[in-house]
């Protein structure tokens, strides 16, 4: 048995990344173990990943950024033909 048991606030703070699919597979390892011996911290995870999920189902507007600057070269390049 190695010793890889976390402390709750370390499992709080690997959580995003561990619904996030982005732990190393130790670290994973060990959230899921200390998981599995603690209510509170799983429903901490299982908060997380309903959020993660609804964030990522959820359509984000995103400023059409690209539009905008499409825009103002457009209007640059007017201008300096004019001039
Ligand atoms: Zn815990």
């Amino acid at each position: 048995m190695t010793d890889q048991t976390l402390s709750c606030s370390e499992t709080v703070r690997a959580m995003w990344d561990y619904v996030d699919h982005a732990l190393p597979g130790e670290m994973r390892s060990a959230v899921e173990a200390h998981l599995k011996g603690c209510d509170n911290c799983a429903g901490h995870v299982a908060f997380a990943k309903r959020l993660v999920e609804q964030i990522a189902t959820a359509p984000v507007p995103q400023p059409d950024v690209e539009a905008l600057e499409q825009r103002v070269r457009g209007a640059l390049a007017h201008e300096a033909m004019s001039s």
